[in-house]
């Protein structure tokens, strides 16, 4: 558990999160997704390529359950089989991943998992990762879903 080397000086510095002080005192395994993050910045903008979920470990070629990094969209596997994600982020400081077997957001800066269906800077990944995983969107998306259409609609690709 307690086993996080260094680099982790400015944890727990934001004081106005009151929201979430009794989500470290569930033991029961589900802990409260965070709303907000710290470390939004560092994902990637290029929402458009992203692996497909059945895409295995980088490292070990583990083939499922595995985490994309929101960062650079590297593959790698959880830390329940080789913990090659968490390498990752202590190599990187890559902090955010994106779960590809129930689609949800970790940051492992914060320790916490992040909302992905509530925090807008993941919503893209988490929607794209949806259509991936299920083929279609997912079933939150109401509101702003006009959106989608001032993409220059898929020009055929190279037709012969
Ligand atoms: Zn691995
Ligand atoms: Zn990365
Ligand atoms: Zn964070």
């Amino acid at each position: 558990m307690a086993n996080r080397a260094g680099s982790s000086s400015s944890r727990l510095e934001t004081l106005h999160e009151e929201d979430d002080y009794d989500s470290y005192g569930a033991e029961s395994g589900w802990v409260e997704a965070k709303t907000h993050c710290d470390h939004l910045p560092s994902l990637s903008s290029d929402l458009t390529h992203i692996p497909i979920p059945g895409t295995p470990c980088n490292r070990c070629q583990h083939p499922s359950e595995n985490w994309l990094c929101l960062s650079c969209k590297v593959v790698l596997c959880s830390r329940f089989v080789n913990k090659h994600m968490l390498e990752h982020y202590q190599q990187t400081t890559h902090s955010i991943a994106l779960s590809f077997s129930d689609l949800s957001a970790w940051c492992f800066a914060c320790d916490s998992y992040l909302d992905a269906q509530l925090i807008q800077q993941l919503q893209p990944f988490h929607e794209t990762a949806y259509i991936l995983k299920f083929g279609e969107a997912p079933p939150f998306r109401s509101v702003e879903s006009s959106r989608v259409e001032d993409k220059p609609a898929m020009d055929v690709p190279s037709s012969s």
